[in-house]
């Protein structure tokens, strides 16, 4: 399985709708209980409860109906899935879920935001929509190197999760990118699957924690090769999958194929929380900060919940089950019990 790349405005600009004569276009607006942005695990979680808790909840799916998972291949370790499913059939399968409940769906992405005392105001390309309590679920993207073959093989062996992708690579001969605690933490875990990893970093110092690195150096199945840049991945996704890279040294320039069977990017994360910079407390990283045990923000009716929140664990099973308690404590709130 392999997650995380959605996307939403990363700028809290205005942007205001106008027709083609320039006049500003009349925009549809609409008050809610309780408005979800975000359409992973987290989003689709909290619609299903709102729901069922009759809130009629509407949820924002921004321009990838389903997230991160609608990239992905198989899906194997969501529980209660024991012969595993495809990561687009899981999404659809949690929005008829929520639509199930009465869940109202909106398209497109949010292009501002206005986080107040008494209510909330989101805006799209031609929607305004308002709310009492507001459930962010924006997820956080996996930085990637921009590569054309990258995003070609992405989930053909090319891999931005090795808790959720190692599996996939048993006896088979990977790379790993990136110098920090995730390329370490990533590399020896792929060693219980993978035959041989090599870590690919872009310098000689490594911004790793001694911990990490020593574990990582220790392992027999971990190479290094650093002052490395991967240029191309070559591979042909309805084929193989990846069948090696081009690697570039950052010293002498000199370039050299290199055979593997996948490539795992670490190089870190963003979480998509730029719509609310300045409104809401971010922690150093961006993410949003929640209250110990709650997915209550610092403003009063916003919850935070799946990987926007969490640099951690960042898995569909835990960004379900935080999208379960953001809900929950968004009827809490409004029912003005919390
Ligand atoms: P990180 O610390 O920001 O490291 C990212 C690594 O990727 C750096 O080595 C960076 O190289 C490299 N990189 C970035 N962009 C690149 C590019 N375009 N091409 C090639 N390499 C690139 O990110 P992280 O490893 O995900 O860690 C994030 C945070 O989570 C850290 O605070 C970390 O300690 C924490 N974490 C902790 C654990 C744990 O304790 N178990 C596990 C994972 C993560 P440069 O060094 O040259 O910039």
């Amino acid at each position: 399985m392999l997650r995380r790349l959605f996307i939403y405005g990363s700028s809290p600009q205005v942007h205001v709708p106008t027709d083609p004569d320039g006049t500003r276009k009349a925009m549809k607006q609409e008050h809610y209980r309780v408005v979800v942005l975000g359409s992973g695990p987290a989003g689709y979680t909290a619609a299903i409860y709102a729901a069922r808790a009759n809130l009629k909840p509407v949820l924002i799916q921004g321009n990838q109906p389903g997230g991160q998972l609608t990239i992905t291949t198989e899906v194997e370790n969501y529980p209660g899935f024991p012969e595993g499913l495809q990561g687009p059939e899981m999404m659809d399968r949690f929005r008829r879920q929520a639509e199930r409940f009465g869940t109202r769906f909106v398209q497109g992405d949010v292009v501002s935001a206005e986080l107040g005392k008494d209510r909330h105001v989101l805006r799209t390309a031609d929607e305004s929509l308002s709310c009492d309590a507001l459930i962010i679920a924006t997820g956080a993207s996996a930085r990637l190197l921009g590569l054309e073959s990258e995003k070609r093989l992405m989930g053909h062996g090319v891999s931005a999760c090795a808790t959720c992708d190692a599996f996939f690579f048993r006896d088979k001969k990977v790379l790993v990118v990136g110098g920090g605690d995730s390329a370490m933490e990533e590399a020896t875990f792929l060693t219980k699957f993978a035959s041989s990893v090599t870590v690919v970093h872009r310098r000689e110092g490594f911004r790793a924690s001694k911990i990490m690195l020593d574990r990582a150096r220790a392992n027999d199945k971990i190479d290094f090769i650093v002052n490395a840049v991967i240029e191309e991945i070559h591979g042909d996704p309805s084929a193989a999958g990846v069948t090696g890279v081009t690697l570039r040294d950052t010293v002498t320039g000199e370039t050299r194929r290199m055979d593997c069977d996948g490539v795992f990017m670490a190089i870190g994360h963003t979480p998509n929380t730029g719509l609310f910079q300045g409104q809401l407390e971010l922690d150093d990283k961006g993410y949003i900060v929640t209250e110990p045990g709650s997915t209550r923000t610092s403003v009063a009716g916003v919850f935070a919940c799946g990987d926007v929140q969490d640099p951690v664990y960042r898995q569909a099973v835990t960004a379900a089950g935080s999208g379960c308690m953001a809900a929950i404590d968004a009827e809490r709130w409004l029912e003005g019990t919390a």
